[in-house]
């Protein structure tokens, strides 16, 4: 009997794959050697007859069925009634009217306003190429870069720009702690069912800062899920994140590898021309927001200068600096510039490199560079590389594996490793806490 069956599929596809796929199915009859079972939706008629439908017909021949063919229908009623009125299994129906679970888009976010330059050129291309549409070639594209280097301005780009192209294309943009939030509800008002569908049936899926899923397990499984069904029906994903894939910890390894399947692509921090360009950019837009607004010669290429690799930051401080200006009705000139961003100016003074770090740790623990960049193993030195890797990596913006060439063409997981473990001694370890102040203040004077 189909009770028997599906205790013998629990053991052979897994209980996750069980509850979430065979549960669901109710036997609907064996005629002409055809078991047709009814689904609650037709995407999940597919799913389960391309991912189990020959271990279901497998069982039904072993509990010595006769059936050469197994079929799935979506019922015209609620499964809720007995599946035995149902008087015939309806056509496939996707619900399109629904309301899809993504997050608004930023109107000002678009490849127009996008400056494009030497950092962010390759990015900047690869989104181009998946905004063109037409046949999936990177997928997933997984875009990475710190903090306000343009990820969520280039994703909101493709969406809006495939939008253009393609009316009526289901496309889903959402932060991953979104996804989280959403699946969560799904799973307290049991409805994992319409969940799986909605995400499943969207043509293109967004999920920036998918950092956020690391550590938290059954929302990285759900992710996966989607993920999966999403590239094997030939549907566009398109991913960001802070950091690469292999530098996010707390993420399982499959999900890692299949981040990394398609295209990845990272933002590097800003340089001076770019941030010019944007600055230069963004001057005529606020000259419209503040008319009458006078700006000093090299006020732009001051800031350009000055003002980290952060393009929010910059953005901010231009803003800030205009508003102030007209506000006092003066020239806005590079002393104008000083007084009023002083506060930001002395923190991106100036950058702390990793050689610097290195020189000041050797000092600190008086041991020689080499010692600290070199192979010996010691906890002498061992321990003070871990502190410098730990610095490098939380004080400048190099990725782990730029830090590993520089401590001696290490490996990135042994800078991983590192880092990880002076984050973990500080919290039980006062004399390390107390070293990463001196240091950190010694490098920040
Ligand atoms: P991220 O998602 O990488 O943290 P955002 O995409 O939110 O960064 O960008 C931060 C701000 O900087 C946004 O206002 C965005 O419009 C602006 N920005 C970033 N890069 C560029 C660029 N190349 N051209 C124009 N604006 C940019
Ligand atoms: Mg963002």
């Amino acid at each position: 009997t189909w009770g028997n069956i599906r205790n013998e599929l629990l053991k052979s596809v897994g209980k996750n794959n069980y509850s979430n796929w065979i549960e669901p199915l109710e036997f609907f009859e064996l005629e002409d050697g055809v078991a047709t079972f009814l689904v609650p939706t037709q995407f999940m008629g597919n799913w389960v007859s391309r991912n189990f439908g020959e271990q279901i017909l497998r069982e039904l021949s072993n509990a010595g069925e006769s059936v050469s063919r197994v079929a799935f229908s979506v019922p015209q009623r609620p499964l809720a009634t007995k599946p035995k009125a149902v008087t015939k299994p309806a056509l496939p129906e996707v619900n399109d009217s629904r309301d899809l679970p993504g997050a608004p888009l930023d109107a000002r976010f678009t490849f127009d306003s996008f400056v494009v330059g030497k950092p962010n050129e390759l990015a900047h291309a690869a989104a181009r190429r998946v905004a063109e549409g037409g046949p999936v070639t990177f997928n997933p594209l997984f875009l990475y870069g710190g903090v306000g280097l343009g990820k969520t301005h280039l994703m909101h780009s493709i969406a809006w720009e495939l939008q253009r192209r393609e009316k009526g294309l289901r496309i889903v943009y959402l932060s991953a702690e979104q996804f989280m939030y959403r699946f969560v509800q799904a799973l307290r008002d049991k409805d994992m069912i319409a969940f799986k569908q909605l995400f499943r049936s969207v043509d293109v899926l967004m999920i920036d800062d998918v950092q956020f899923i690391a550590g938290k397990d059954a929302t990285q499984e759900e992710f996966f899920h989607t993920f999966n069904a999403l590239v094997d029906q030939g549907k566009q994903i398109i991913v960001s994140s802070d950091r690469a894939p292999t530098e996010i910890t707390g993420i399982e390894d499959r999900i890692v590898s299949r981040l990394q399947s398609g295209l990845v692509v990272d933002l590097h921090p800003t340089n001076y021309e770019l941030r010019l360009g944007i600055l230069q950019q963004k001057v005529e837009k606020y000259s419209e927001q503040f008319p009458n607004l006078e700006i000093a010669d090299g006020v732009l290429e001051f800031l350009a200068h000055r003002i980290s690799t952060n393009v929010r930051v910059l953005e901010g401080a231009m803003m800030r600096l205009f508003a102030f200006g007209s506000l006092v009705g003066r020239e806005v000139t590079l002393e104008l510039a000083q007084d009023c961003l002083s506060d930001i100016l002395r923190h991106s003074d100036r950058k702390i490199t990793v050689e610097e770090i290195q020189r000041k740790v050797s000092d600190h623990y008086n041991i020689r560079l080499s010692d600290l960049i070199g192979p010996k193993r010691v906890r002498t030195f061992a321990r003070p590389r871990q502190v410098a890797m730990y610095l490098a990596k939380t004080m400048t913006s190099r990725s782990l594996p730029e830090i590993g060439r520089r401590f001696g063409g290490r490996d990135h997981t042994t800078i991983m490793h590192g880092v990880r473990k002076i984050e973990e001694l500080k919290q039980q370890d006062s004399q390390i806490a107390d070293d990463l102040e001196l240091l950190r203040r010694s490098l920040e004077a």
